[in-house]
């Protein structure tokens, strides 16, 4: 591990001005903000993350969840993810987002790991995690390792020739179904991004995941009202039943009136570089009988544009059963 400073952050504002100011005093400084630390400590022991300076976020006033005045929900980044999980109004309003922070990690890991921290958590390519092996997205222009490797786990869906790994969280499904939006702040003050739009493609520059620039600070993450009679669901497979990263995973909102879909929103998750919404799946669904039937065509509708790697063809099968599942079980 690289020596680094260690700072406190109790301010919003400094700890951002600290972070902007030190990457600018020190020319390439890297400087990474810590919440659970259950991400960054990891791979900075593997020397994956080699930051100069790390800001301990965890004195900030950003653990509250709150309800918005149009009747969301405004979490706050420094929420840990059990506290999510169990808080009375996401398990009535938002069962998706519950269901699939518990069933991600452990229940320690869930008690340490943050709202902001599991958002920006790293993929689990195992080349990514080995300064071994060549990879674009630690030490970009090196080549990808997994295109020609080990490549099971990986992505299907929004790969590019430089690099085809997974966002592997659970939440971030969770929240793409729930069309969230992130609340950032930075330098230039906050900024509000459609969870939509706050990853990014891995194209020729998989070292860039998502819009977060230096210093940046995620604050909350706002969750609209839920949608009147929706009912959701989260669904994850995986080689085993705990303490394991989805092979495919599927989370869904479906609102289904007078025996139709009313409304439908789908995300896929352990097949897409990023958490992957499906506008083909939904617009299948929108005013289709909720059978079965209509599920498995949005949900082969979903994979449409799958492109396997040589170990993960399976998962085209798998994702499309997954979904099917999600939405029988969410209509029932
Ligand atoms: C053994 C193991 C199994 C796991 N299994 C799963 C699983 O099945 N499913 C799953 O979804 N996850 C899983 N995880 C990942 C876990 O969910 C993440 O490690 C956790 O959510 C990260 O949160 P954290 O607060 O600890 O982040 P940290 O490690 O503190 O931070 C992660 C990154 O986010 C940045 N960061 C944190 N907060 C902010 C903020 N507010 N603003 C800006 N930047 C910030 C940090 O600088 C760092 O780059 C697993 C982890 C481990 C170790
Ligand atoms: S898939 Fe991405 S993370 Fe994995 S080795 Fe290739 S470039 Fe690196």
């Amino acid at each position: 591990m690289q020596p680094f400073a260690f700072a406190r952050a109790t301010d919003a504002d400094a700890a951002i001005q600290w972070a902007a100011g030190a990457s600018t005093a020190q020319q390439g400084a890297e400087v990474r903000f810590v919440a659970g630390g259950t991400t960054l400590i990891d791979l900075m022991k593997l020397d994956v993350e080699r930051p100069h300076q790390v800001v301990d976020i965890n004195h900030l006033p950003l653990a509250e969840v709150e309800s918005t005045p149009e009747g969301g929900l405004k979490i706050g980044a420094l929420v840990r993810n059990a506290d999510l999980a169990h808080h009375p109004a996401v398990q009535r309003d938002y069962a998706v987002l519950s269901q699939a922070l518990l069933a991600g990690a452990s229940g320690q890991l869930r008690n340490m790991a943050t709202t902001g921290g599991n958002l920006l958590q790293r993929t689990r390519c195992v080349y990514f995690r080995d300064t071994g092996m060549p990879c674009n997205k630690r030490e970009p222009g090196s080549g990808c390792a997994a295109i020609e490797g080990y490549n099971r786990n990986l992505a299907i869906l929004g790969t590019s020739q430089h690099c085809i790994a997974t966002n592997p969280s659970d939440m971030n499904v969770a929240l793409t179904a729930l069309e969230a939006t992130v609340v950032i702040r930075g330098a230039h003050g906050e900024r509000r991004v459609p969870i939509g739009e706050f990853f990014l493609l891995p194209g020729d520059t998989p070292h860039q995941e998502t819009v977060m620039m230096p210093g940046d600070l995620i604050t909350h993450v706002i969750l609209p009202p839920p949608r009147q009679g929706a009912r959701s669901h989260y669904l994850k497979l995986r080689d085993r039943a705990s303490y394991e990263f989805a092979l495919a995973s599927a989370a869904v909102v479906l609102a289904v009136e007078g025996g139709k879909v009313a409304h439908a929103r789908v995300a896929l998750g352990g097949v897409g570089t990023r958490p992957w919404r499906s506008p083909e799946a939904e617009r299948v669904l929108q005013g289709r009988p909720a059978t079965p039937a209509t599920f498995a065509i949005a949900a082969k509708a979903a994979l449409h544009d799958a492109r396997p790697q040589s170990q993960n063809g399976f998962k085209i099968d798998l994702a499309q059963r997954c979904l099917a599942h999600a939405l029988a079980t969410a209509a029932a």
